[in-house]
């Protein structure tokens, strides 16, 4: 039963309001509705990158394919090694396996749930070719160690960057970083258009690959079928890019609202016994706050499912977090490491007890009153108690 005597009536998602409609009204009006003829892709990606101190961005059809293209451009190839976390959603992973790659899971930090730079440096091979960094809810990897390893190693790194937009690391934006990295616009992604992705890149090099790649290997001026590599079609249509343009316009005002609910509800979630809220990492001058994070430190998965479960019953949108990507069958059937679940499991502990006690709030909770988050902690605090 939802709680009566709480507010827990969090703003909906996705937002969408005058400034979407108008920009459905303009892509259609245009009479023409992919980006070789319109205008709303192009410009949004020069808003995009710009916003996140990018010199160029690449809209495409999903983030699962801006990870895929990027892997592509950075010379992944059929039988390279890359280096993912453990503990993400499984497009990380899928994406370097679709490209004939072997995916090799490494452990995350048990306090920021993000990608533990000792453990790639462990992990790294003669044929590693791209360390993929997920910023997990928003929270930036240590972008300091993983440069280092980067240039020491000569490893590129990917962003995956699917929980990031607007992130900034020590004041500097997510894209501005020296490395590629890949959004996703999907329908519960901070900004959306129900499906959609993109991807940055600091280098025109890599960007004018990245668009013939995009467009079945087709020059942008192309009339006579001269594919100059292979590719496929991973364009957007202006339809999406409209109401992306929209939905970039209202992050800023959002980032901050999350910002400031966010070290309330982690305080309040603290005092809960039993209860370990996501960790920050004050180089993160800027976390987006992709999902409210905490953990139930110890408890075996039917239990925390058990209490995901009551939260729901509650009134709360919550959800199990990942299940550890080496623990999916998705995971085996092609470019798995040649390693069994129990050695990948044995060496990365925090990702085996993150998917077990893991527990996250969608973001539009974050967008509530301060009263709300105090109604959040109750809940939780009542939840474990008494459930
Ligand atoms: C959502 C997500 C993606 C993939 O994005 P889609 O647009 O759904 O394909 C990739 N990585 C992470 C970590 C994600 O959460």
């Amino acid at each position: 039963m939802t709680d009566k005597t709480l507010d827990l009536d969090f703003p909906a998602w996705p937002q969408f309001g005058q400034d979407e409609r108008d920009g459905l009204i303009r892509a259609l009006e245009q009479g023409q509705w992919w980006r070789v003829a319109g205008r709303e892709v192009d410009d949004f990606e020069r808003e995009f990158a710009e916003f996140h101190g990018a010199p160029y961005a690449l809209a495409v059809t999903t983030g699962t394919h801006a990870l895929e293209l990027a892997l592509q451009v950075l010379g992944v190839e059929p039988g390279a090694e890359v280096i993912v976390p453990a503990f993400t959603f499984i497009s990380s992973s899928q994406a370097a396996q679709r490209l004939g790659a072997v995916a090799v899971p490494v452990d995350v930090d048990a306090g920021t749930y993000c990608i533990d730079p000792a453990a790639v440096e462990a992990a790294i091979t003669a044929r590693t070719a791209a360390i993929m960094p997920v910023h997990m809810a928003g929270q930036l990897c240590d972008m300091d160690a993983l440069g280092k390893l980067s240039t020491a190693s000569g490893v590129p790194l990917l962003q995956d960057a699917a929980h990031a937009h607007g992130a900034r690391w020590r004041g500097q934006g997510v894209a501005a970083l020296g490395s590629p990295a890949a959004f996703s616009f999907q329908n519960g992604k901070l900004m959306t258009a129900g499906e959609g992705g993109a991807v940055t890149f600091p280098d025109a090099d890599q960007y004018e690959m990245a668009f013939l790649r995009h467009s079945c290997g087709r020059p942008r001026t192309d009339r006579t079928y001269r594919h100059q590599t292979s590719g496929s079609n991973f364009r957007m249509n202006e339809f999406s890019a409209s109401v992306l343009r929209a939905q970039l316009a209202r992050l800023d005002s959002q980032i901050d609202t999350r910002e400031q609910r966010w070290p309330l509800l982690a305080g309040l979630l603290a005092g809960i016994p039993g209860v370990v809220p996501q960790a920050t990492d004050d180089r993160c001058t800027r976390n987006p706050h992709y999902m409210a994070m905490f953990r139930l430190p110890g408890v075996t998965e039917q239990r925390r499912n058990q209490v995901v479960d009551a939260l729901i019953a509650r009134g709360l949108p919550a959800f199990a977090a990942f299940r550890a990507i080496y623990r999916t069958n998705a995971f085996w059937e092609t470019g798995a490491p040649d390693e069994s679940v129990d050695a990948i499991a044995g060496r990365c502990p925090n990702s085996e007890a993150l998917s077990t006690d893991c527990v996250w709030l969608h973001h539009r909770t974050l967008l509530g009153s301060e009263q709300q988050m105090h109604a959040i902690a109750e809940v939780v605090s009542d939840v474990l108690a008494t459930s």
